[in-house]
């Protein structure tokens, strides 16, 4: 009689830990969601920052090309200008600032170099970035579709268990029902019922004393752990 009982609620602690597993999944749904999302936001926030850098440097080198531009008009000037001068002291004058506007020029031809440098590197980044974040936006979108049907066969099929579970329920015996539900209530993983494995419970993995496995292999009652408190089979 009790065996029979004690088979009954077996099937309900079978379905109970597949609900148990389901509503996790479910649970964590949102969060791996969100985590997935995360990642594209990252990949084209990267994807951007190069973006504008490269927009930088471009406006740098335009605006050091317009520099280098005065620099040949003026120096030019100055070159036109000392043929026409009449003392020594102006001619001085003329070649040293010629020489200065020389130096800045130097100065700025390196500085548009380095500017050049630098935006191939950025280009090179940006081509493989802008690459990263469409396959990514693509594989993630793919997965995420993936997970959001998934998530809904797990609904249903969660429903489906709850349902099962409600035509189960009535069939068994209330006042052991009533403990099983209290022992499952408490336990975070599902579980109101454990194996006796070689001795110890295989919910909290504390050994079990002689009597007590003697009590569990008449199966005329319910025995609990001592420990956890679940019931033994
Ligand atoms: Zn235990």
């Amino acid at each position: 009689m009790f065996k029979k009982e004690l088979e009954k609620l077996f099937e309900l602690q079978e379905i109970d830990i597949n609900i148990f597993d389901l509503e996790e999944e479910i649970a964590s749904f949102p969060g791996r969601k969100k985590q997935m999302e995360k990642e594209i936001s990252d990949a084209l926030a990267k994807n951007e920052a190069a973006r504008k850098e490269h927009k930088k440097l471009q406006l740098e080198r335009k605006e050091k090309e317009l520099e280098l531009e005065g620099l040949e008009t003026e120096i030019k000037k100055l070159q036109t200008r000392i043929n026409e001068v009449k003392t020594n002291k102006e001619y001085t004058a003329i070649l040293s600032e010629i020489e200065n506007l020389k130096t800045r020029r130097t100065r700025t031809e390196d500085l548009i170099l380095s500017v050049m440098d630098k935006d191939d590197t950025i280009s090179v980044q940006l081509k493989k970035l802008s690459e990263n974040h469409a396959k990514l936006a693509e594989d993630v979108a793919l997965k995420i579709k993936e997970e959001t049907e998934k998530n809904e066969s797990i609904m249903i099929k969660l429903k489906d268990l709850k349902e099962k579970r409600k035509d189960i329920v009535p069939g068994i015996n209330k006042d052991i029902y009533l403990v099983y539900e209290r022992i499952l209530r408490g336990k975070k993983n599902g579980m109101a019922m454990c194996k006796l494995e070689n001795g110890n419970c295989a919910g909290c993995r504390v050994f079990v004393p002689t009597y007590i496995e003697e009590k569990v292999k008449e199966k005329k009652e319910l025995v609990h752990c001592e420990n956890c408190s679940r019931i033994l089979y």
